[in-house]
């Protein structure tokens, strides 16, 4: 059966007034002081106001608020306004961004802007549909942020926040990320939104979920929506209320209800929802790095670096020389393919037994455990190399900080 609209779950008028007059005063009362929500409030131009919006949604995207605000500060005053940003080179953003992860954001949000400054006359599409629709790298979340912060239309939104609140306040107990809960979330999303404050409401539910209606130990007894939150019932008194008219979906056959061999856990209580399909392992990744290092200016250290190629993981950003390995090589081989990598590369022998094992160090990117075994490898003199197999170029300690490295390399 098709499921019922998002309003069937919230459709008491008079309850969405409420749950938005407590959330709304919670809001106003507790919210966090972030400098993009100052800028979305007091920026006059309301192009800037949807750029700073922009630039912090796609920051905050997989990473947690508290190491977002010194980049967005520091972004923010390099690139104020959009057309500063579109000047910009990628080698710029790159840097700017190292230690942030998920490197093509910063590539995609600078392709952006350009669009923006060179097809749409600098300015904002002022629309959730027309943000997703023109700018690349704009999904249909980031669009509704942007629209409802910085334009005031009232449009929901939905983001991991968002869904375990949802999930919580209706105990939907199907597996959150199936298309056919997330459409439903939408809908209730948009149906709730406060049509006078939509931007204060969605960063309300957001930041509820953020700090509140957390994970693992939400705090149900400071919630401001607890009134109105059938998980936190059903923990109290054993079964929440009908909803009115969820009759209609199909007792049974219901593509939001628990599936029937997952009953309620009532030693989860609230955590029981949201509900998600176990995860796939993380890929294994085996892969030798090589710290290649001579004798600078006045005999200071100085250390090899070279660029990434400009599309795939990492995308351009700079490393210390590195060869993907084959995951059951033994020591001994994996130490003769490096050296032959390094040996094609210098175009002069380089000996195996030369490379000094330094030790492995493991980096979780979101799909892949990435083990990189580390050498070391001392040079004497000149080394000239092969331009053609990538950009190189020799660093100082200080240098190779301030360049586009990614934290898997500065933990190397
Ligand atoms: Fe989340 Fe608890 Fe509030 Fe329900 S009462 S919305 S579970 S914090």
């Amino acid at each position: 059966p098709a499921p019922p609209p998002g309003r069937h779950f919230f459709s008491d008028p008079a309850e969405v007034e409420a749950l938005r007059g407590s959330l709304l005063g919670w809001y106003d009362r507790c919210k966090r002081d972030l400098p993009w929500r100052t800028l979305a409030v007091m920026e006059p131009d309301a192009d800037r106001r949807g750029y700073a919006v922009w630039v912090s949604e796609i920051m905050l995207q997989q990473t947690q608020v508290a190491t977002v605000i010194d980049y967005y500060n520091r972004w923010m005053q390099k690139w104020p306004t959009l057309q500063a940003l579109a000047q910009a080179s990628l080698e710029e953003v790159n840097e700017l961004w190292a230690g942030l992860g998920y490197y093509s954001r910063g590539k995609r949000l600078q392709e952006a802007a350009r669009k923006v400054v060179s097809e749409l006359a600098g300015r904002m599409p002022r629309t959730a549909e027309d943000l997703q629709k023109l700018l690349p790298g704009v999904g249909r979340y980031t669009a509704g942020a942007i629209a409802s912060i910085s334009y005031g239309q009232a449009t929901g939104v939905v983001d991991g926040n968002v869904i375990r609140v949802l999930c919580r306040l209706r105990c939907i107990g199907a597996d959150s990320s199936s298309p056919a809960v997330i459409d439903q979330l939408w809908d209730m999303a948009n149906v709730l939104v406060d049509r006078s404050r939509p931007g204060d409401f969605n960063q309300a539910l957001m930041e509820l979920g953020a700090t509140v209606c957390v994970p693992k130990a939400p705090l149900c007894g400071e919630c401001p929506v607890k009134q109105h939150c059938q998980a936190w019932r059903k923990k109290l008194f054993g079964n929440p209320p009908k909803v009115p008219d969820v009759e209609d979906c199909g007792v049974g056959d219901c593509p939001l209800c628990p599936p029937a061999t997952e009953p309620w856990d009532s030693s989860l209580g609230v955590t029981n929802f949201p509900r998600k399909a176990a995860k796939k392992p993380p890929r294994a990744m085996r892969t030798a790095t090589c710290v290649l290092e001579r004798r600078g200016c006045h005999r200071a250290p100085e250390y090899l670096i070279v660029q990434r190629p400009s599309s795939g993981l990492l995308a351009g950003l700079w490393e210390f020389p590195s060869l993907p390995l084959a995951q059951d090589l033994q020591e001994e081989r994996e130490r003769e393919e490096l050296a032959d990598h390094l040996q094609a590369w210098m175009g002069r022998p380089v000996a195996a037994k030369g490379l000094q094992f330094i030790g492995e160090v493991i980096h979780i990117f979101s799909h892949i455990h990435q083990t990189y075994v580390v050498y070391s490898l001392p040079l004497d003199g000149d080394v000239t190399l092969d331009p053609a197999l990538s950009p190189s170029r020799w660093v100082t300690e200080d240098e190779f900080h301030a360049s586009a490295v990614s934290t898997a390399m500065k933990k190397v």
